[in-house]
């Protein structure tokens, strides 16, 4: 059914829709009939030749009545050296969405059908050009939310996650091979080297695991973390994240649809994207409207990575504060003390299980360095971090290099134990299986929905 598939003639629109975003707009079509339809549509300016990989420079018209749809300029990339090893047509268009929204309908009109999300990936996976890491790292590279997170997909896109993890399937899959020539023809090899077997695997388990130290690391670059500010009204909670968010640093998206309760912010800190949350405040309070309010505050609290715990280094340490700290004890604290400016911190008294404490003022800009590094250093605290690897797996990576560790622990243990051969297969397998998902050389379908519907269309 694949094949049916694929003789269709996809198209979308591959550059972003937003119509600030870049002063052109490209239109990619690719399948059999690409040519033929760019064809009919484009005309170049004089007698070019439509050669792969050389842009001609023309115009769009409508074949019925030969309205001038755009200017704009053709690429094309002849199968196989094209990004679906189809042929690959790019009409690059005035930008707006006009003219990319016209062209797109021409091609349909002329019978190319619009792509689904990631089938332009899904036909280059599927037409060998990528293995599934490389998908999948497109998929992460458009929707990165840092340089680093971005950097990290790419090292997968050119083949530095999928290597490693061809290499040690292939020494399982000799394994395997050995185990079962003894099973099947037993007298007329010579014994099985057991100890050549063992270090293999421990060899092999030793990598799988290094890369599994990479998951924290590629999940805080990805996912990043929730930080919440909490504190009594007035210490200067507002102007702590607006002062974070100016600092050059930072890039500061306010995300829409935020409660008046709680505002969120995305900020990066050395490469790993922050969601900001900004709470209200957290109070004992009898109002009714109130109340839903710091309902919501807490609600936001729970889930955060962090809290910022802010006080007025003017006013100390209040029965306010301990009001608050009751609520929000347990959790994971930094306690700031801002307007420093007004009030010497030094004597504050804060309940003495607060490790953490930075000094700011927020007002004067002052502090915000401490406390990025104070808010590095405590989510890089206990978690495997592999910054020197410059590879970081995903969820789903992740949960098949696990499976293929309990495999092959399991066949140390039935090497152990002295457990017949047969034993030793079907762990074997299983490893190999795990290892053939994440690469794409074993994959089922569930598998591939799962991966490319996570695409936008165009890609
Ligand atoms: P929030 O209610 O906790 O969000 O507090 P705001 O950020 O709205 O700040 C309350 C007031 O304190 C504002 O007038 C700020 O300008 C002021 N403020 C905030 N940070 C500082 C600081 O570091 N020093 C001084 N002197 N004033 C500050
Ligand atoms: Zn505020």
């Amino acid at each position: 059914s694949q094949k049916i598939v694929q003789q269709e003639t996809i198209v979308a629109i591959a550059s972003a829709v937003v119509p600030s975003q870049g002063s052109i707009g490209v239109v990619r079509l690719s399948g059999q009939t690409a040519l033929e339809i760019a064809k009919r549509i484009f005309h170049p300016q004089g007698k070019k030749q439509w050669e792969s990989h050389r842009i001609l420079y023309g115009y769009i018209k409508h074949p019925d009545h030969n309205t001038i749809i755009d200017e704009a300029l053709l690429l094309p990339m002849f199968s196989p050296r094209s990004y679906t090893r189809e042929d690959v047509i790019e009409f690059h268009c005035h930008g707006g969405i006009m003219p990319v929204q016209q062209v797109l309908e021409l091609c349909l009109e002329q019978g190319a059908r619009l792509a689904n999300s990631g089938e332009f990936t899904l036909r280059a996976f599927l037409n060998g050009r990528i293995d599934l890491t490389q998908a999948e790292s497109i998929a992460e590279i458009v929707g990165a939310k840092s340089v680093e997170a971005s950097t990290v997909a790419l090292a997968s896109l050119r083949g530095k996650l999928a290597q490693p993890i061809k290499n040690i399937r292939h020494t399982l899959l000799d394994i395997l091979a050995e185990v079962e020539a003894r099973i099947d023809f037993e007298d007329d090899l010579p014994p099985l080297d057991e100890d050549q077997v063992k270090q293999n695997l421990q060899a092999s388990l030793e990598q799988i695991k290094q890369i599994l130290a990479t998951k924290d690391q590629g999940e805080l670059l990805r996912s990043g973390i929730k930080v919440a500010i909490v504190g009594q009204p007035n210490v200067g909670k507002s102007s702590l994240l607006n002062a974070w968010s100016r600092c050059d640093r930072a890039i500061v998206t306010d995300l829409p649809g935020t409660t008046r309760d709680v505002v969120e912010s995305q900020l990066v800190v050395k490469g790993i994207p922050i969601q900001v949350l900004d709470t209200a405040g957290i109070r004992n309070t009898e109002d009714t409207v109130e109340k839903i309010g710091v309902e919501r505050s807490l609600q936001a609290v729970n889930q955060a990575d962090l809290i910022l715990f802010t006080i007025d280094a003017s006013q100390g340490w209040t029965e306010k504060e301990t009001e608050i700290y009751e609520k929000i004890k347990g959790l994971n604290i930094i306690l700031v003390i801002n307007k420093t400016d007004l009030g010497n911190p030094d004597t504050i008294n804060y309940p003495s299980e607060i490790k953490q404490i930075v000094n700011t003022a927020a007002a004067k800009n002052e502090g915000i360095e401490a406390l990025e590094s104070a808010i590095i250093n405590t989510i890089e605290k206990g978690k495997t971090t592999a910054r020197n690897l410059d590879i970081a797996i995903n969820q789903r990576q992740a949960a098949a290099l696990t499976r293929a560790k309990l495999a092959l622990t399991q066949v140390e243990e039935t090497i152990k134990n002295q457990l017949p051969l047969d034993f030793w297969t079907i762990d074997l397998r299983t490893a190999i299986q795990a290892l053939g998902e994440i690469t794409g050389e074993e994959v089922t379908e569930s598998v591939l929905d799962r991966i490319f519907s996570r695409f936008c269309i165009g890609k």
